[in-house]
This record gives C-alpha cells, sequence and structure tokens, in this order.
C-alpha cells in the first residue's frame, strides 16, 4: 500500500492531490516559484491538519505549509516533499462583536478577510494585496495601508491555534502558552500550522487613497521631505513610495501612495497638504473609498522568470544617507524597482523585545526587487550587491515578508541575536527535530 493509501485508510479529512492527477498543475507551485512535490494534502480541518503533520513526520518528508501562496522565497511548495495547502480552512467570523473580536482561518487571504469584515463596518490592520494569505503576512509582521494607527499584522493578534510538530494542537495568547505566543508573532512558520488566528479589528470609514507622483527629477529632496514629514504626521495617514520602476522607463516618476484612515475630507487634506507642496505635483488622485477597494490582487507573472527582492530597515538617523544613496542610484539606468515604506507609529510603541519582530525603531523599510528571465537577473546581481553594500552601514535588520532569500545570513538579518536565543528555545521545545523548515528557519538551542 502506498503511503497515501496508509493515509486514507486513517480516513484523511481533506484532498490528496498527487502527480498526474487534474488539479496537480494548478496546486503544485505558488505565485513565485515552481514545484514538484509528491503530495500536496488539503485538509478540510484542525483534524485534517493534524493527520497531515503527522503523516509528513512520520514518512520523514520535507514539508511546507502554504497559506496564501505569495512568498517571495517559495516557502509553500518543495520537490518531491508534502506540501500542506490551507485554502480550505478560510472561514471568518466575527466572534465577539462588543470586543471586535474575529477569529480566520489558516488559509484564508485577505480579499477573503475583507469581504466579510467590510459589511460590518471594520478591517484589520494588514497589508496592500487582498491575494496575500493571513498565515504567512501575519506569522512575519504585516505592514500595510493601517500600519502607522494600528500597527502590524501581528499587532492585532490576540490568540492562535497551533498545531505543533507531534501533531497536537496548541493554542497560544497572552495567558497560555505565552512563549509561544511571543514567538509565533515574528517567527514565521518555524513553530506549526497555525490553523486559526483570533484578531482585534479596527473601525473602518470609507479611507482616503491614491497618488501624488512628482518628476524623477526631484526624487531626492520629494523622498527626504516625505519622510521628514512622516516622522510627525497624523497617524491615520500612511504612505509607501515607489520609485525607479523599469517599466515606466528612465524617467519613472516617484509615486507617494497614500492612505488616510478616515472620511473626513478636511483632516485629510490637513493631513496630506504637506505632501502636495513637497515638489511639482504631476498626478494626484487621492479620492475616498471602501476600504477593501484599496487592496489589489496579486498579479501573477509568467512562469519562469526570476525575482530578486531584498530589504532592510531604516533608523532616524540614516534616513538622509539612505535616501541619498537610492536615488542617486535610482538616477541610474539598470537600477533596480524601489520601494520604501513608512512604518513608525503605533509599531514603534510596541517595546523590541515584546513580540519576535524586533525591528520596532525603524522609520523606514526599504526594498528593491529585480526580476526578468534567469540570465538578465543574474547579470543584474552585481549592481545590486554594490548597492547594498552602499547602503550597510546605514540599514539594519531586514523583513522577512520581503525577501526571496533564506540563507543563514538572512535569519540573522531578521532576528537580533537576543531574539535568535529566545525563538531558537522555542524551537528547541516545540519542533526539536525541525520538521518546518520551509522557513527562515530557527535552529533549535
Ligand atoms: C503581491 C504581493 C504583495 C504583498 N504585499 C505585502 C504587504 O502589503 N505587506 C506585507 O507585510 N507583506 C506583503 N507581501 C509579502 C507577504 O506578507 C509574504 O509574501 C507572506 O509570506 C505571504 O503569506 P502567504 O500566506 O500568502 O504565503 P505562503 O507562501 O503560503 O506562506 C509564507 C510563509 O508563511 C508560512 N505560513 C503561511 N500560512 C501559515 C499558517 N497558517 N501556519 C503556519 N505557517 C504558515 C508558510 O509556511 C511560509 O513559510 C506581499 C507579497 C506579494 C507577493
Amino acid at each position: 500500500m502506498t503511503l497515501t493509501g496508509q493515509m486514507l485508510r486513517g480516513g484523511f479529512d481533506g484532498d490528496i492531490i498527487e502527480p498526474g492527477d487534474a488539479e496537480y498543475e494548478l496546486v503544485s507551485g505558488v505565485k513565485l516559484a515552481a514545484g514538484n512535490p509528491a503530495y500536496v494534502l488539503r485538509p478540510a480541518s484542525v483534524d485534517g491538519v493534524q493527520a497531515a503533520v503527522r503523516f509528513a513526520s512520520d514518512a520523514g518528508f520535507a514539508l511546507a505549509v502554504r497559506g496564501g501562496g505569495h512568498s517571495f522565497a517559495g516557502f509553500g511548495t518543495n520537490d518531491g516533499g508534502v506540501v500542506i495547502d490551507l485554502s480550505r480552512l478560510a472561514d471568518v467570523t466575527i466572534v465577539d462583536h462588543e470586543r471586535r473580536i474575529v477569529r480566520v482561518g489558516g488559509g484564508a487571504t485577505w480579499g477573503q478577510v475583507g469581504a466579510v469584515l467590510g459589511e460590518h463596518g471594520l478591517a484589520i490592520s494588514a497589508g496592500d494585496t487582498k491575494s496575500v494569505g493571513v498565515g504567512g503576512l501575519t506569522l512575519s509582521g504585516g505592514i500595510g495601508w493601517k500600519v502607522r494607527k494600528y500597527g502590524l499584522a501581528l499587532d492585532n493578534l490576540v490568540s492562535v491555534d497551533v498545531v505543533i510538530a507531534d501533531g497536537s494542537v496548541v493554542r497560544a495568547n497572552a495567558e497560555h502558552n505565552s512563549e509561544l505566543f511571543w514567538g509565533v508573532r515574528g517567527g514565521g512558520g518555524n513553530f506549526g500550522v497555525a490553523t486559526a488566528f483570533e484578531f482585534v479589528a479596527q473601525p473602518t470609514t470609507e479611507v482616503y487613497f491614491g497618488t501624488i507622483a512628482f518628476p524623477a527629477t526631484e526624487a531626492h529632496t520629494v523622498l527626504r521631505g516625505w519622510a521628514e514629514y512622516l516622522r510627525g504626521a497624523p497617524e491615520e495617514l500612511t504612505s509607501v513610495a515607489e520609485f525607479a520602476n523599469p517599466f515606466a522607463g528612465p524617467d519613472a516618476p516617484v509615486e507617494l501612495h497614500i492612505a488616510f484612515d478616515g472620511d473626513s475630507a478636511e483632516a485629510m487634506a490637513a493631513a496630506v497638504d504637506p505632501i502636495r507642496r513637497l515638489g511639482t505635483v504631476i498626478k494626484d488622485d487621492i479620492a475616498l473609498k471602501p476600504y477593501l477597494d484599496i487592496l489589489v490582487d496579486g498579479a501573477t507573472p509568467p512562469p519562469g522568470l526570476k525575482f530578486v527582492t531584498r530589504s532592510r530597515f531604516v533608523e532616524r538617523e540614516s534616513v538622509a544617507d539612505t535616501l541619498r544613496i537610492l536615488t542617486e542610484v535610482a538616477a541610474e539606468p539598470g537600477s533596480p524597482f524601489m520601494a520604501v515604506r513608512g512604518v513608525g507609529g503605533v509599531v514603534s510603541r510596541v517595546a523590541a523585545d515584546a513580540t519576535a519582530y524586533a525591528h520596532r525603531q525603524a522609520e523606514l523599510m526599504i526594498m528593491t526587487t529585480i526580476a526578468g528571465p534567469p540570465p538578465v537577473v543574474d547579470a543584474a546581481l552585481p549592481k545590486l550587491d554594490a548597492l547594498w553594500q552602499r547602503l550597510a552601514q546605514h540599514v539594519s535588520g531586514a523583513y522577512a515578508n520581503f525577501l526571496t532569500s533564506a540563507g543563514e545570513a538572512d535569519v540573522a538579518a531578521i532576528y537580533p541575536p537576543s531574539t535568535y536565543a529566545r525563538l531558537a528555545e522555542l524551537k528547541r521545545r516545540y519542533d526539536p527535530d525541525v520538521l518546518f523548515a520551509g522557513n527562515h528557519t530557527i535552529r533549535p538551542a
């Protein structure tokens, strides 16, 4: 009897998809990575997740856990191993209307969450894309359009149910298994399969959202002014700068995407007008919209493209030098695509050791991406490395959710030493044999 046969005999609650099955092509890979797993297991219940974890562990398969399948590093698939695809665990339920507690299945996407909560005038601080999974985004941070006012997605988490490596279910929150609760808020999928998350949602009206763009020639002054303004701006205002967009050619404008979390035109104008005065505005389409409409659908790139995405954080004293270097390189031909996200606000008022996400004092998170056929990307790598070498003395850490690589240097950048030591102790306790290795993997202490 095959391994799946044995498992079926045990009554697996869910779908078992193997090479050759009609659905296999659709589920073998993820958004940014191809894969050829031996089994894609799609549990329909927590029991099914437990059986799938035990199956992978007992049979000695490499294991990938898939939430929304948007990991830049391609963690949601593998070659020859088992994938646990959580997409059937996607219920979104408001379990306590008064306290605004929302229970979300471990395989839900932010679009599914938004569709339910929007009808109740609620939303959860998350990301910018509907198709991104709640699981991956939350377990490593969650920097989205409400981040300055309400913090990271993981700052709004109050409880999580996790199937750990031995197949048992553990609830982690401030009262129970609080050390695990600390670790899952930043430690990614290192400690098990989160079958359900409970968040506190925020009352959400329509929000102001749009883009204010400036010519590339004004990039440096605009970005400097923007970063300085964000430091003291109303926390309803969250903003992301994008520039050096290769699809827009050498004169790609500086685009400041802006979300103002509120529906007062006066308050929005007071918050946004200082940004409008930073330079020569060539586009301004800020308008009132339902919160769900400001989230986009992640486009699926054509197969075979290679991506290299790197990220780092920037604290106050390094903002000016970092933006100077980025804008100098952005003006050169063949620059990578660059994005800078304003963080700060509520995120910075949480202690660095309160969660395994430690980069609390950063004012900005910077990110570069190069994408294209593998030889083109490989040829661009020396220039990319040179940029990051110039930046090295000004930046710190790394944002796990914006990294295509997963080597030891990446893990060391994501977790400061004291955070890593605490995570390694948790790994020893919950996953000593490193079953959950398809991650920025922590080694057991
Ligand atoms: C188009 C796009 C837009 C993005 N926008 C943002 C943004 O605005 N803000 C932001 O912060 N990030 C953003 N990201 C990054 C995103 O947060 C990460 O890619 C994240 O890992 C995606 O989570 P996922 O569940 O979709 O991915 P997956 O590939 O399914 O999972 C990613 C990792 O999380 C683990 N995981 C997922 N679900 C669970 C679970 N339930 N239990 C245990 N482990 C789990 C997986 O094992 C894997 O290690 C974006 C990514 C893309 C591709």
